[in-house]
């Protein structure tokens, strides 16, 4: 007997976590995920820094962020699980006039958008923040209280339980291997546990999308890039509680997680693929930015085997990519978060939900679709990290 849903979801990450939930708020109830791992969250969910920004650059990408942070501040009241949400900030730091013009312009805009609370600090106020910092060549920052960290994991369970307790149904151990189109519209898939009849599919498969638009024929600009993070072991040097800091001159940020410190940094000499190593090479790359900046992390001891890489999804304008397929009716794309889907996976879930459902919703998506590739109606973010 062949097996119907209304909606079958390819991806069992946050993001179609988030999707399958805002769907079943929304009383679509026959909602399935379809995972390929024996569980989820084993794609770049799990590899995340957990960072959640609303200081950027595009109206899109601020607007995305303001719902999201929302969402995360009662998330444990939508869901019933904690997202575990932060509010240690963000604290961008700049060692250039350009730089610090650029904060300021962005500043503009998330003001318009009513992002109250991010402001530009002083030099003495960065120390301030974080005292062990090597801040002399540094000019000023923008610094937003809201900014902070989630738990990836935890805000991909409470979505996805919450789903399943609303009707969704979860299928591990199954990959998704054919999707079915017929007179240019959705007509089932094909897995490796049988055919589902649906005349709706939402591509949630982060790094694996554009494998899985093949599958229909489509080709979908979301290309894997690796990034690595280095956790160090247990710090008392910095403060118990400091913001995201970020180095705009090199792009080292860093963090608190616990006892610990994560280090990233976006190495440019990374190139595309699928790749998951860690590498020696990238830790002492890294060390030299961070020593840079606090030497005394020159004495924390860092275990490799604590460490990870993970893959971005990564579109051309690093922007998402959200919207129906312009030539496969039924087919959703919820892709290329270009190293923001955790932070905006609460509003992806929405907007995602809302165009399957034909209803309004809290911002028009219309700038997100794949279309404007071809349209050349590129968005061009450049806070991104
Ligand atoms: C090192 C690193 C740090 C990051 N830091 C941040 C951060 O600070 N803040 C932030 O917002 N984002 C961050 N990101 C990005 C973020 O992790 C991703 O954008 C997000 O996790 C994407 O979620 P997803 O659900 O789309 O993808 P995934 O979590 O990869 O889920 C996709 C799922 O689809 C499944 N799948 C694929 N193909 C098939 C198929 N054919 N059939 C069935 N299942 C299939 C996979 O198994 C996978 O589980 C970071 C990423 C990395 C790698």
């Amino acid at each position: 007997m062949s097996v119907t849903a209304d909606v079958v979801i390819i991806g069992g990450g946050i993001v179609g976590s988030s999707i399958a939930y805002n769907l079943t708020a929304q009383g679509c109830h026959n909602v399935l995920i379809i995972e390929r791992e024996e569980k989820q969250g084993l794609g770049s969910t799990s590899k995340s820094m957990g960072g959640v920004r609303a200081q950027f650059a595009t109206e899109i990408n601020i607007q995305m962020s303001l719902y999201s942070i929302d969402v995360f501040s009662r998330f444990e009241e939508l869901t019933g699980h904690t997202a575990d949400y932060r509010a240690h900030g963000y604290l961008f730091c700049a060692t250039t006039d350009a730089h610090l013009q650029y904060l300021r312009d962005n500043q503009d805009k998330q003001r318009a958008l009513g992002l109250t609370n991010a402001r530009m600090v002083s030099r003495d106020e960065i120390t301030q923040m974080v005292p062990q910092l090597i801040a002399d060549d540094m000019i000023g920052g923008a610094y937003c209280p809201t900014d902070g960290f989630v738990d990836p994991n935890s805000v991909m369970t409470g979505f996805s339980k919450r789903a399943r307790e609303h009707g969704a149904q979860l299928w591990l151990n199954t990959a998704v291997t054919g999707i079915r189109v017929e007179n240019g519209a959705i007509a089932g898939v094909q897995t490796t546990n049988g055919e589902i009849a649906t005349r709706v599919v939402v591509n949630a498969a982060g790094p694996w999308a554009a494998g899985v638009a093949e599958l229909a024929g489509i080709e979908l600009p979301v290309t894997p890039l690796r990034r690595q993070i280095v956790k160090t072991q247990t710090c008392d040097f910095l403060p118990a509680k400091f913001p995201m800091v970020i180095d705009m001159s090199t792009g080292f940020h860093f963090r608190r997680e616990g006892d610990a410190i994560l280090l990233a940094w976006p190495d440019n000499e990374e190139t595309y693929g699928f790749q998951t190593a860690f590498t020696h090479d990238f830790l002492e790359k890294i060390l030299v930015r961070a020593v840079e900046r606090v030497p005394q992390f020159e004495t924390l001891p860092v275990n490799p085997k604590q460490c990870w890489a993970g893959m971005y999804e990564v579109t051309p304008d690093h922007h998402c990519i959200i919207g129906e397929a312009p030539t496969v009716k039924g087919l959703f794309f919820a892709n290329g978060f270009s190293g923001h889907g955790v932070m905006h996976s609460p509003a992806t879930g929405r907007l995602t939900a809302d165009l399957i459902m034909r209803q309004q919703s809290f911002v028009d998506p219309k700038p997100l679709g794949v279309e404007r590739f071809a349209e050349g109606r590129l968005l061009e973010e450049t806070a991104v990290l």
